[in-house]
């Protein structure tokens, strides 16, 4: 544990393409960025899918993981500070940022880079909490191989549901995926890849109401949302993929958000309702969720730091 009296120029909280595209270009502004990429979480969403076919520069596609590592590897290099921990308390009110992180130490700053992103969604069954991870899972590239020769369900109708289907395909017999709606939120190119995939087959207009099981999931209570008639599904398995909320607990009452939890920025700007803290990537953006909007924001993020440390 330690208290540092140095005041750094910018930290910034959180890694993933916002975090670690701050971290490039802060450090190659000479700003000696210090980056708090998370004890958990650190390279962010992308560390927990698979192949990245749309992240410009990449013909054949890039591993999610490879890309953050590169990213990362790419912030060092120019002398960005990397920790792997948490920040679990921001007092952000004066000049001087003062920012705790999850071993006791304090890290002092002028200028904040929130770059948080988001967590999954959670359906908000209580037995979908009792029995995550005997059975039910954010994370199909984490959990998939445990569910080889099965058939289980995928909850959701955007990319994150039908790529996490599609993945699911390698491992399980069959994957239900289960949808609220008749119509898939994902792009065309996805729906499609799953609509043509024999090993998938779509539920539309159910939602999961309960999951069953005493130890492990052994089938889930369906509602269809049209009639209201209720169906048990066998399945062994449930992957959530419902979305994210973003990661702004931590700023509750001390700066800005929207009613969702978004952080609120100025215009196009990354400037945040306190003066001297920036926000970038998913815990900003409920439209686009990108990998590279959340890395443009990020670079964005810097060069305004960097414009009002100049002015400081
Ligand atoms: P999303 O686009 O917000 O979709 C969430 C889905 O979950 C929607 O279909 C929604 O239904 C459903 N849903 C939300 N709350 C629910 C609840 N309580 N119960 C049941 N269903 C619920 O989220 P996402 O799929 O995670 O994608 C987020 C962003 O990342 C998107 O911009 C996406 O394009 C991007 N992404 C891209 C890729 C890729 O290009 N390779 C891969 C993954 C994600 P409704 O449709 O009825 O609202």
């Amino acid at each position: 544990m330690s208290e540092n009296s140095e005041v750094r120029e910018v930290v910034i909280v959180g890694s993933g393409p916002a975090g670690y595209t701050a971290a490039i270009y802060a450090s190659r502004a000479q700003l000696n960025p210090i980056i708090y990429e998370g004890s958990v979480t650190a390279g962010g969403a992308l560390m927990n899918t698979t192949e990245v076919e749309n992240f410009p520069g990449f013909v054949d596609a890039v591993m999610g993981p490879d890309l953050m590592d590169n990213m990362r590897k790419q912030a060092k290099r120019f002398g960005a500070e990397l920790i792997t921990d948490d920040i679990v308390e921001m007092d952000l009110s004066g000049e001087i940022k003062v920012l705790k992180d999850g071993s006791g130490n304090t890290v002092k700053a002028k200028a904040v880079i929130l770059a948080t992103g988001s967590a999954y969604r959670e359906i908000g069954l209580e037995n979908e909490k009792r029995l995550s991870g005997h059975g039910v899972s954010w994370c199909a590239t984490c959990d998939g191989f445990f569910f080889r020769g099965q058939t289980i369900a995928v909850v959701g109708g955007g990319d994150s549901a039908v790529e996490e289907a599609t993945f699911l395909t390698r491992f399980a017999d069959k994957v239900i995926l289960i949808h609220r709606r008749d119509s898939l939120r994902a792009s065309k190119i996805m729906a499609e890849r799953a609509a043509s995939n024999p090993k998938i087959e779509i539920l539309w207009n159910s939602e999961v109401i309960d999951v069953l099981g005493a130890d492990k999931v052994s089938g889930l209570k369906i509602k269809n949302t049209l009639d209201g008639s209720e169906s048990t599904l066998d399945v062994t398995g449930l992957f959530v993929a419902i979305g994210h909320i973003p990661r702004s607990e931590l700023l509750v009452g001390k700066i800005d958000l929207d009613d969702e939890g978004y952080i609120k920025v100025e215009g196009r700007s990354t400037r945040t309702s306190v003066k001297g803290v920036f926000a970038c990537g998913d815990v900003v953006d409920h439209t686009y969720r990108q990998a590279i909007t959340a890395a443009g924001s990020g670079c964005a993020a810097a060069l305004d730091a960097e414009k009002f440390l100049s002015g400081h």
